[in-house]
């Protein structure tokens, strides 16, 4: 953990007390606008930090970065640098803005062109994923299903506390915030029906998750263990991973998550590094039965980030449907990078990790409309009086998240997404 960044430190930029980005959290992302080609960039309240023009001015000397790293549409090239050079760059940042540091402070040219509002510039995909894998990992979400879809005898299937349960899914259709979806159109074959039919899902629906991102891993044959696991995560962002239940309904069966799912995943622009997310690190739920010794581990591995999720009608007000916890996931991320590679498969830089959706263990604490709706059963009533059993077109769903104690509030921004009708 870094050890450098103080909770009682303050900047000399006007940070608000409900901001995302105090100067403790320090995340990385990619912007470009009329006046600014892509370049990699910080943020501090509502402000992104220029990193190319820092470096340009000779104010990131001697950390072993170069032009490469800050002029480019990626964090990728950055993150070459692992977490040891990540972290001397967060903290070197995290420097030039305490109050008391005036190296850029009192270069007011210069804090012009580093300081760029947020609202003037357009947040771009922050990282570049080769693979892209999604896991199943919250209890509730999965006994969910298991009686939606089984009987709530046997909701959890066998395999399901032994194994983090995954599959890899699309990373070409990973998708920045802001950027709209079109509805999407398959196969789907509703129980009652004989034959299949083609056209738009009418079952679209959101699933709220989290992501981390990977620095380079090891190579092909080797495996990373739980307590290696920090080493190897970059940072997280929130994650919207889409799914068209009634495509995923018909196809899923032998192999599993296909068309139903790699239309499109959401995520937000600002990766919030696990150096911040350190101090809220709590212990997870006792696992029985005992799993096996490669996916034991040691420490609180686990995270509290409130999680909102929100659907906005069309020229409508926010409706929040579900609000629940990363702290609600069963499986870490150290066990399921240790399940992932336990195998020796190689894990890449800037390799995609979803959590699955994470609902908690109350109504009102769910990740998807599937389990809001209770399949269509239960309709969600908007402030407006219609209903949602699943998502409509002109809505747009947008998740929040942060963490928050009696110092310090570490936020992730938000992901947001359009939907607009399917193409004839
Ligand atoms: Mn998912």
């Amino acid at each position: 953990m870094s050890s450098k960044i103080s909770n009682s430190a303050n900047s000399w930029v006007e940070v608000s007390k409900k901001s995302d980005f105090p100067i403790q959290n320090i995340p990385f992302g990619v912007f470009q606008s009329p006046n600014h080609s892509p370049r990699v960039a910080s943020a501090i309240g509502d402000f992104a930090i220029d990193l190319k023009v820092l470096f340009e001015a000779n104010m990131l000397n001697g950390l072993g970065f170069d032009m490469s790293d800050f002029d480019t549409n990626f964090l990728n090239n950055m993150m070459r640098h692992g977490k040891s050079g990540t972290r001397k760059l967060r903290e070197r940042i995290y420097d030039l803005l305490l109050d008391s540091n005036i190296e850029l402070q009192s270069n007011q040219e210069l804090a012009k062109r580093v300081l760029v509002p947020i609202q003037d510039i357009e947040m771009m995909l922050p990282i570049e994923s080769r693979d892209y894998t999604d896991f199943y990992s919250s209890e509730q979400h999965a006994f969910n299903v298991g009686c939606l879809f089984r009987d709530p005898e046997n909701a959890l299937l066998p395999n399901w506390k032994h194994i983090p349960v995954g599959y890899h899914g699309r990373a070409s259709s990973i998708i920045v915030s802001g950027q709209d979806i079109v509805r999407p159109k398959g196969q789907k074959k509703p129980p009652t029906a004989e034959v299949p039919t083609f056209g738009p899902s009418n079952l679209l629906d959101f699933e709220l998750e989290t992501v981390f991102f990977t620095y380079q891993g090891k190579p092909l044959g080797e495996s990373i263990k739980t307590d290696e696991a920090d080493d190897y995560i970059f940072g997280m962002a929130l994650f919207n991973d889409w799914s068209a239940r009634d495509i995923q309904g018909w196809e899923y069966v032998p192999l599993g998550p296909f068309l139903g799912k790699n239309f499109a995943s959401s995520v937000s622009p600002w990766i919030v590094t696990l150096d911040a997310l350190e101090q809220f690190r709590i212990p997870g739920p006792k696992q029985e039965p005992k799993v096996l010794p490669y996916l034991e581990y040691s420490g609180d591995k686990h995270i509290d980030i409130n999680l909102d999720v929100i659907i906005q009608p069309e020229n409508g007000e926010e409706n929040i449907v579900g609000q629940s916890n990363y702290k609600y996931m069963y499986w870490n991320m150290n066990q399921q990078l240790a399940h992932h590679s336990v195998n020796g498969c190689n894990i890449c830089l800037g390799d995609a990790m979803g959590s699955g959706t994470i609902s908690g263990p109350n109504e009102g604490e769910y990740g998807s409309m599937l389990e809001i709706s209770w399949k269509g059963t239960k309709p969600f009533k908007m402030s407006d009086g219609t209903e949602r059993k699943f998502l409509q077109d002109g809505d747009t769903v947008i998740m929040r998240g942060n963490c928050q104690n009696s110092d310090v509030r570490i936020g992730f921004g938000e992901v947001r997404t359009k939907i607009l009708p399917a193409n004839d």
